[in-house]
Formats: structure tokens, sequence, C-alpha cells
């Protein structure tokens, strides 16, 4: 970017259009300007683009972004591009390299998306010597964690391109860290422990309820009926997907399917109907979501267990983004957690203790007669309170049931 710093809100309100910072942005943006490595942790929907996109535009030079899903990618780029960010992406899917290369090397960029198979090649580090850099940004940074549930090994190698342009400040980005995710982080990519900057995961307008699966068509049939405004059903299969469509669909609210088996033409025109819709459903698997802003989603509901809390916190995050209350509905069966041992049995060994980690948490928070909330938060390291009086255990407590049967049952004998 060539735009001088100015003052940051001034930036944020005229480029972006925002009001004021929200949550820690000002405090990751303030980091990121004074030039140190970064490690920001904030849940979906808590604008971590912001953080390296209104600094791409403040500081001198291109701020290279490593990003792990092209699709994902390219949603950004075109918000970036709607706001005037001189944006651009090198992947296998443009077709403008050599403009692209050349308005970097001009210093006529602000933001170059890379995918990290590209960013840890020699040709791209040519590239960038060639050119000035001001930031680099590693989106989705739990992928470099084996122990995370996205490992992306490619990421493991980003750390000798980030070392040789070692004056560079380095940000990275994730929602979803437990401790020993975190940990990883800060170490594969060279980030002090001083440098991590975690923001609070609680999301209050969603309230959480867990129940099992007890003729899950028409818990769903219900749930659609009860529930107004959009929604989200996510699916285990594809097949599912397409079956619990078509099933739901007959209750009269508008339904559609989503999954990577679809056509991109089927995919997208779905995407756009849910999005443009005030009552659409969307069965899916959880290929649909990443990366979509639709903040009126009034629901979320899993139809089967999900892979892992951090999972299930982003895919029920995207409930009720716009602050409004929503709900966050998990439907699960023991036969979800007898298919889990079977998945992790078929590992490598090496993999095999943090997946059995993450179904057990899961357990946890299935299984538990306790505040779903604060399981939640406390297994991303937060302190809740011990009851959140937004989630089913809290609202009809099963403690208090149980008690009373059990008080019944003395009396009686
Ligand atoms: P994340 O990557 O953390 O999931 P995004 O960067 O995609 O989140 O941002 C989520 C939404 O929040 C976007 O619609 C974005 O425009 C919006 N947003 C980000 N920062 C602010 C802000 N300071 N004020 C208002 N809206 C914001
Ligand atoms: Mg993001």
């Amino acid at each position: 970017a060539d735009r001088m710093a100015g003052d940051l809100s001034t930036l944020l309100h005229d480029v972006f259009g925002f009001p004021a910072f929200r949550g820690v942005q000002r405090q990751v943006v303030d980091r990121v300007m004074a030039g140190r490595a970064t490690l920001a942790i904030m849940p979906t929907g808590a604008g971590k683009s912001l953080c390296y996109q209104l600094p791409s535009v403040a500081l001198d030079g291109c701020c290279v972004v490593v990003s792990p899903l092209i699709a994902l990618m390219h949603d950004q780029l075109r918000a970036a591009q709607a706001v005037g960010i001189r944006a651009a992406s090198l992947t296998s899917v443009d077709n403008d390299w050599r403009e692209t290369q050349d308005r970097l090397r001009a210093g006529e960029l602000d933001l170059l998306y890379v995918a990290p198979e590209r960013a840890t090649t020699e040709g791209f580090r040519a590239l960038l010597r060639s050119a000035r850099i001001a930031l680099f940004a590693i989106d989705e940074a739990h992928c470099v964690s084996e122990w995370g549930h996205d490992f992306r090994p490619d990421y493991r190698l980003l750390r000798p391109m980030l070392d040789e342009f070692g004056d560079v400040p380095r940000l990275a980005l994730t929602a979803t860290a437990d401790a020993h995710t975190r940990e990883d982080i800060l170490v594969q990519l060279g980030i002090p422990r001083d440098g991590m900057i975690i923001s609070g995961f609680d999301r209050p307008n969603i309230r959480y309820a867990v129940g099992p699966r007890d003729g899950l068509t028409r818990q769903l049939t219900d749930l659609l009926a009860a529930e107004r405004g959009p929604g989200i059903v996510y699916a285990q299969t594809r097949a599912a997907t397409e079956k619990l469509a078509e099933t739901l669909g007959r209750a009269g609210r508008p339904v559609r399917a989503y999954h990577a088996g679809l056509s991109p033409d089927v995919r997208a025109a779905n995407q756009a109907a849910f999005i443009a819709s005030e009552d659409m459903v969307m069965v899916a698997t959880v290929a649909f979501g990443m990366g979509i802003d639709k903040p009126d989603v009034r629901f979320v509901a899993h139809a089967g267990l999900p892979k892992s809390i951090e999972g299930y916190y982003q895919e029920s995050g995207r409930a009720g983004r716009d602050g409004e209350p929503a709900v966050a509905h998990l439907f699960w069966g023991a036969e979800d957690f007898a298919r889990a041992r079977m998945r992790i049995m078929e590992l490598e060994p090496a993999r095999q203790p943090g997946e059995r980690a993450r179904i057990a948490a899961l357990g946890a928070l299935v299984e538990t007669g306790t505040c779903r909330r604060a399981i939640l938060l406390r297994h991303f390291g937060e302190s809740p309170p011990e009851r959140c009086g937004n989630c089913d255990n809290c609202l009809s407590p099963p403690d208090s049931i149980d008690a009373t049967e059990t008080a019944r049952k003395l009396l009686s004998a």
C-alpha cells in the first residue's frame, strides 16, 4: 500500500465503512502496525480479515496472505476489492499471474492471497525478493498443527519463508485453538508467547440445545416448524444431505441441499438463494458455511456428532451473527461415537491420541447435565460462570429432575 497510515480509525471508517473496531481488533492491528509478530485467536465472525486488511492499506508494501482454501480466498478477494483494496491472488485457477506479478513488483498491490503450497516454493520467494512486502498474514493458522483438526503439511514449510524475510512482521490468525494447538502455532511460526491475543469466545445470543437422536426426520420437521428465519442443517454425508433436503422440503419451507458433490453451478445457485432468503433452510455438509457471510441465520442444527468441539463451535457459530437470538441444536446417537472410534483406528498411530481427545471432549459436551456454554468456553481456555442461563441444561436443569425422581422413589419406598 502506498497510502500513509493516517489515523487507523479514519481508515476503518473511510475504507471499510465501519464505525468502530470490534473486540480485540484494535489491539491486534496496533501490534501489527508496530511490526511485532502476533497470533490472533478470535472466534469465527469476529473480523479477523480486517486485522490484516487494514494494515495492508495503511502500510507501505504488500501484505501476503496465506490461506488454505481457494474458494475462501476468492470470497475474501472479492470483498477486499469491493472496498477498493488493491488485491489479487496467485492460485491454480487464476490466469492473470503475469499481471499480478508485475503489479506486485511495481508496488501496486495491497493484498496478495496465496495457497500454502505456493507460498513455500522457491519461485514465490524469488518473486517476494523483487517486491516490497509489508506483512505476512497466515490465516487459519491452526492448519500448522498436527494436533489441530485441519492439519495441512504445507503450513509446516512456511517458516523458512517467514524467516528469510525476518524484518517483515507476521500475523497468524485462527478461530480454533485449544492450548495444545496454540503452543504449536507459536513454536512453528516463530511467534513469542506475549504476541498472543485471545478474544472472548462467548456467543451469548446463541442458545445451545443438545439431545439424543430419536426419529431424526420428525425432530427436524418439528424444529423447522418451531424456528423462524433462515437455518442450516448439517448432515453427516452427501447422500444424507440430499435425502433430508427432500424430506424436509415437503413441510412447506424452501429447502435446498449443499455439498461438495454438487456441480459448481448448483452450489453457487443454492448458496445465492440461501443468502438472499429470509426463510430458507439449507441442508448441507460442513463444506457449507465457510466464508459465507449471512448475519441473520436463526438456527443451526447438527444431525449428528460434529468432528470436534472446534468444528461444532465454528458451525454453530454461523447462527446469529447479527447478535439477535439464535439457536444451535445438536442431535447425537451412540453410533456416532462408535463410528468415530472406528475412524480413529484407521488413522496413523501418531494422530490417534489427538483424535481420541477430540472425541472425548465431544462426549463431555453432549453427555453433560451441566452448562453447555461453560464446557465450550472452558475448552477454549476461558473461565466462564458455572451457568449461562441460555442452554438446555441451564433452562431446564436435568439434575433437578433426577433429584426429584430420586426423592420420589425414596418417598414411595
Ligand atoms: P472471521 O474471519 O473472524 O470469521 P471476517 O473477517 O470474515 O471474520 O468478518 C466477519 C464479518 O464481520 C464481515 O462481514 C466483516 O465485514 C465484519 N466486520 C469486521 N470488522 C468489523 C467491524 N469493526 N465493525 C463491523 N463489522 C465488522
Ligand atoms: Mg476468516
